[in-house]
């Protein structure tokens, strides 16, 4: 293809907030749709409001993408460093009468708009458009304060988005807006329309509540002689009460996710849900694969409800899928268990990640498994021993003779530890699992976890052992004691 002709789109957030779920799912629209057309994708940081924006916060958002694994194919633009050409292009509308100044101040439109209680009109009056030249040059030469008001031309301004179709409006409902503040500085819309330009955007993929915006940005492209680029707005996400998402709602920075202990795989994955369902919703998805199903034509002008349920059963089968290795760097950049586990063998890791991962939601559950695994010694807990029947009178001796067991097999495997387990209950005259749920809460002080046989052979004899007498201990303690 050639370069010319290629796609260029932007995510263009305000780094007055975090990155949120709203602002993600529409970074990853953007990246989709570009790469799925051989384009490219560009951060903009919208940083024009000195007294809102921070450093950290545009950090943040790059931090948040960079996890999500949306990069940016050039380095980030900052709005900031372009003022310049924004109030230039204000100055050109100004001189071909596409813009006029307005030195009402707010109380003497205010004073007009209202006349006896009554509202006289809802937009700007265009007082200012009929100041004559001389009356102007005399404000002017008065250093009386203004702004610079773009002129709506005539007419209806309509534009063919991809999911909302066709979207029109008449110039008559849109107000004279303000391009230059009276301190100089350029509004949003100037800006973005600037950035627009000079940056050669031919897509803009946004949220549903910038289309009044795009309205008022066509027909600024228009005046400046450019074609505006082609808009596609997406609807809002909503909360499970059908409300805008709110921080109520988990409406949390993304890095926050990450921090919680969400795969960035399944929250890309449950983001391409939104709005967008050619796929299997039970399938995790890598960005590659969604950027080849990416269609426009597919995704829903309906606003979605963001579903924590849906996103946590999609991390936890992304858990499932990952490699071994990639969840134990993970939990590497966690200091203190870093210090904790860096100089075990890293087979040892890595198999005790495969053993308990069935279970695990969030990656720092992993955390307390390791220690329930590989310490030496197994601190029980009186709490979780109450979810465990210990009304059989003989459960110390039954413990123990299993012990002597085990310990005259010479090679753990699952056959022959099923074997023995099942010779010993029928010996006794028990039930398998009467047995088998102490036992497991001797190995791991839970009453839930993974295969009895594969948490045999993952602790060996020595641990098997070494925790059936201390667990044979602890209930002569707190449960036999008298
Ligand atoms: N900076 C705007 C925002 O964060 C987005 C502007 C745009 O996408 O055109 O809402």
């Amino acid at each position: 293809m050639m370069s010319n002709q290629n796609k260029i789109v932007r995510f263009a957030p305000s780094p007055t907030g975090h990155l949120h779920i709203g602002g993600a799912r529409t970074a990853l629209f953007n990246y989709l749709f570009a790469k799925k057309e051989d384009g490219k994708f560009v951060l903009r940081i919208e940083d024009t409001d000195r007294e809102r924006s921070t450093s950290e916060m545009s950090q943040e958002i790059i931090d948040g993408l960079e996890w999500l694994g949306l990069n940016s194919d050039d380095s980030p633009w900052f709005q900031s460093k372009h003022i310049d050409t924004h109030v230039e292009i204000a100055n050109k509308l100004l001189e071909e009468n596409k813009a006029y100044r307005c030195f009402c101040s707010q109380e003497e439109t205010e004073a007009r708009r209202v006349k006896d209680g009554k509202v006289q009109f809802f937009m700007y009056d265009r007082y200012c458009l009929k100041l004559t030249r001389e009356e102007i040059e005399e404000r002017l030469k008065n250093n009386d304060p203004f702004v610079l008001r773009f002129k709506i031309p005539e007419g209806e301004t309509k534009f063919k988005d991809r999911i909302h179709k066709e979207v029109k409006i008449n110039n008559r409902e849109i107000d004279d807006f303000v391009l230059l503040r009276s301190d100089g500085s350029p509004t949003y819309q100037l800006s973005v329309v600037s950035d627009d330009i000079s940056m050669n955007i031919t897509d803009v993929v946004r949220g549903d509540d910038h289309i009044s915006n795009t309205f008022k940005q066509i027909l600024l492209f228009l005046a400046l002689g450019k074609k505006p680029p082609r808009f596609s707005h997406l609807p809002l996400i909503m909360g499970a009460d059908k409300k805008k998402l709110s921080k109520r709602h988990g409406e949390t920075s993304i890095l926050e996710f990450k921090k919680n202990g969400y795969l960035p795989e399944a929250l890309v994955t449950y983001l391409s849900h939104l709005s967008w369902s050619p796929n299997d919703h039970k399938k995790i998805y890598d960005l590659d694969s969604l950027i080849k199903d990416f269609n426009f034509s597919a995704i829903s002008k309906n606003s979605p409800i963001f579903d924590y349920d849906k996103l946590n059963f999609l991390n936890a089968k992304a858990i499932k899928e990952k490699d071994p290795g990639k969840i134990l760097e993970i939990l590497f950049e966690d200091s203190e268990f870093r210090t904790k586990y860096e100089s075990t063998e890293i087979e040892r890791l890595l198999s005790l990640i495969e053993l308990v991962r069935p279970r695990m939601k969030k990656v720092h559950d992993f955390i307390p498994q390791f220690d329930i695994y590989l310490s030496d010694e197994l601190i029980y807990d009186e709490s979780e021993l109450s979810k465990l029947n210990t009304e059989n009178k003989n459960l110390i001796d039954l413990l123990e003779e299993l012990g002597k067991r085990f310990e005259k097999i010479t090679e753990f495997t699952e056959e022959n530890l099923e074997k023995l387990l099942r010779e010993y209950a029928e010996s006794k005259e028990i039930k398998a699992g009467e047995i088998i749920h102490p036992l497991r809460f001797a190995l791991t002080n839970t009453t839930v976890s993974p295969s009895i046989f594969e948490i045999i052979i993952f602790l060996g004899k020595d641990k098997v052992l070494l925790r059936i007498r201390g667990f044979a201990d602890f209930l002569k303690k707190h449960v036999f004691s008298d």
